[in-house]
């Protein structure tokens, strides 16, 4: 759900409130359907894009210690959020990885060798070497790998199909479709379709996953990159994730770590919260719970040090007052001594599963 404007919009005084008909009150915890909460912030404001009214609480819940918003927007007002919402996940993927648009040819060869022999994909160029040198490079392969999802290798002589829910900016789709995957995408912004080319080989619908489901039980992988925190009912989806994938089939997840060590440091000012986009940020446990509920098997936690450098530094400046890409006063962030390290405190959720056979 990463929507993609170009139109300037006017910045939002936040003290406009939300039209009123558009809010509703969540009575229950989105993940755990728990019924009692406390507030863990009052008086958010859209200080990540500022172009969004109102005033919103944040909420935790005393079962799980996931968070969301109450009141929140109303999926027929929602839009009204996403006004100038710039490819949101694909910023922080692509920034933190350092790959967009970096690579000269050789080392996009070598990239592409590397893909290549690790995922039996097609990219081009490529060169048998990358194989070997980027194995030299750790940082590097962790790099390859984050942008590719950690998804499985193609079966020599299939075209896996791979479907990414909310997939904005299509870069994800882009890059598996080079390397020989079948892409398929969704996503609530109709504006998506302005972005298809000539030269994409994308099945790309508006709408939530419901467009694909009669393709249900087909799809080899279904990603959704930083989507199930916009979600009104997100186990609802995962629901409709489980059918639509075949037997065997694959499943990304990532998304802000409400548990995250850059929350606990930055609270409020946390990039993660991004009020009133975000609705609802699960814990890893009530997370991982809702998937082994509804059926999944092999759930694994992906540890992403290399996400903290981006995030960490846009939170310090929203504390300042400063807008998350401003470095205009960068010499006065406050941030921790130590980094954190480990999967514990990492600032996205990110996971993957398995559809049993
Ligand atoms: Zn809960």
């Amino acid at each position: 759900m990463k929507l993609f404007r170009k139109t300037k919009v006017k910045k939002m005084d936040y003290k406009k409130h939300w039209p009123e008909n558009g809010l509703e009150v969540v009575a229950k915890c989105p993940w755990c359907h728990s019924n009692k909460s406390q507030v863990l912030y009052e008086g958010l404001s859209d200080i990540v894009f500022g172009t969004a009214p109102g005033v919103w609480t944040f909420l935790q819940c005393k079962e799980c210690a996931s968070g969301y918003l109450s009141p929140r927007p109303t999926l027929d007002t929602i839009h009204l959020a996403y006004r100038q919402y710039y490819t949101h996940a694909a910023s922080f993927e692509r920034g933190s990885s350092g790959i967009k648009g970096l690579l000269k040819y050789f080392r996009l060869a070598l990239v592409n060798g590397y893909r290549n022999k690790i995922y039996n994909s097609h990219f081009s160029p490529s060169i048998r070497a990358g194989f070997y040198l980027t194995r030299l490079r750790t940082r590097t392969t962790r790099i390859i790998e984050d942008d590719l999802r950690y998804i499985p290798p193609i079966l020599m002589g299939t075209t896996p199909k791979i479907l990414d829910i909310g997939c904005g900016n299509l870069g994800f789709l882009r890059l598996v479709s080079q390397g020989g995957w079948q892409a398929f995408g969704c996503d609530l912004d109709p504006e998506i379709k302005n972005l298809i080319t000539e030269t994409d080989s994308i099945d790309l619908r508006v709408g939530s996953s419901e467009v694909f489901l009669e393709e249900a039980g087909s799809f080899d992988v279904i990603t959704l990159s930083h989507v199930i925190e916009h979600i009104h009912d997100p186990i609802a989806e995962l629901e409709r994730i489980f059918i639509l994938l075949r037997p065997g089939g694959f499943l990304y997840i990532d998304a802000p770590n409400i548990e995250s060590f850059g929350h606990h440091f930055w609270s409020r000012y946390w990039l993660g919260l991004d009020a009133p986009r975000h609705l609802s940020l699960p814990t890893s446990k009530v997370l991982s719970e809702a998937l082994i509920r509804l059926g999944f098997i092999d759930i694994k936690f992906i540890e992403r040090p290399g996400i903290w450098g981006s995030i960490s530094v846009k939170s310090a400046r929203l504390e300042l007052g400063k807008a998350y890409n401003d470095p205009s006063s960068d010499h006065a962030l406050r941030m921790p001594k130590t980094p954190p390290f480990g999967l514990r405190g990492s600032e996205f959720l990110t996971l993957t599963a398995v559809k049993p056979v």
